[in-house]
């Protein structure tokens, strides 16, 4: 074991009254949660452990008050321990730029707005007047396994997400992020969005019709993209 101040190996004792190790070189006390998200918990171990849990496997997320039900702990425990590990996806996200087959989409959360019950009090939600200025985009942007990685493991579909959050889908912040985060010589799959017009200039794209269908046939595992996908 190494000790989390000094960096000095195997030269510690237990001390199984407080469940901590000291450190013989620096005379630190150190425990199994030092330097980790958990480091100074309350609760016991195994309720951190539940929470992880159960966060990596709620598809769609979990919200605070349902792990606090399944935890048994209040709902600011719960809400707490949520964004702790939230901010250990961040800090641990690799940044480096996508490569191979690159999806890109937007999807917009938030801003719903009600319509009025009455018809003549109802307004065009479409118009950007009427609607709420707390809507979002959250761009996503996901690389797939290769033929090798996929004909080597079994495993298919996104190999890495990298997220973004802006206001609507737009050409400034497409060509801003895009630079930074797809390698060059990607094949980029986006719908017809003309916020990823100006990707052609650089990557090899193709472009899917969502109102015709979600993804190509055969768009969706690099390989399988065939000639007759492309556009003119
Ligand atoms: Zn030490």
């Amino acid at each position: 074991m190494v000790c989390p101040h000094c960096g000095t190996v195997h030269r510690h004792y237990f001390k199984a009254s407080r469940k901590l190790w000291r450190c013989i070189a620096c005379r630190k006390d150190f425990s199994v949660t030092s330097g980790t998200i958990f480091a100074f918990h309350k609760l016991p171990l195994r309720i951190y452990l539940a929470a992880v849990s159960l966060f990596v496997n709620a598809v769609k997320g979990i919200s605070a008050l349902q792990m606090a039900r399944d935890l048994g702990v209040q709902h600011k425990t719960a809400y707490v321990l949520i964004h702790k590990i939230r901010e250990s996806l961040l800090i641990g996200r690799n940044e480096s730029a996508l490569a191979g087959s690159v999806h890109i989409d937007g999807a917009y959360v938030g801003g719903t707005v009600r319509p009025e019950n009455r018809k003549e009090d109802r307004v065009d939600l479409r118009l950007a007047e009427n609607q709420d200025p707390d809507k979002r985009c959250i761009l996503v942007m996901r690389q797939n396994y290769t033929d090798e990685e996929t004909e080597r493991s079994g495993k298919v579909g996104a190999e890495r997400t990298l997220t973004f959050i802006m206001k609507k889908e737009n050409q400034a912040d497409i060509g801003r992020f895009a630079p930074t985060y797809i390698a060059k010589g990607s094949v980029i799959c986006a719908d017809e969005s003309d916020a990823y017009d100006l990707l052609h200039a650089k990557y090899d794209v193709r472009r899917v019709n969502h109102s015709l269908e979600y993804a190509q046939a055969g768009a969706e595992v690099p390989g399988q993209l065939r000639q007759r996908d492309r556009l003119p």
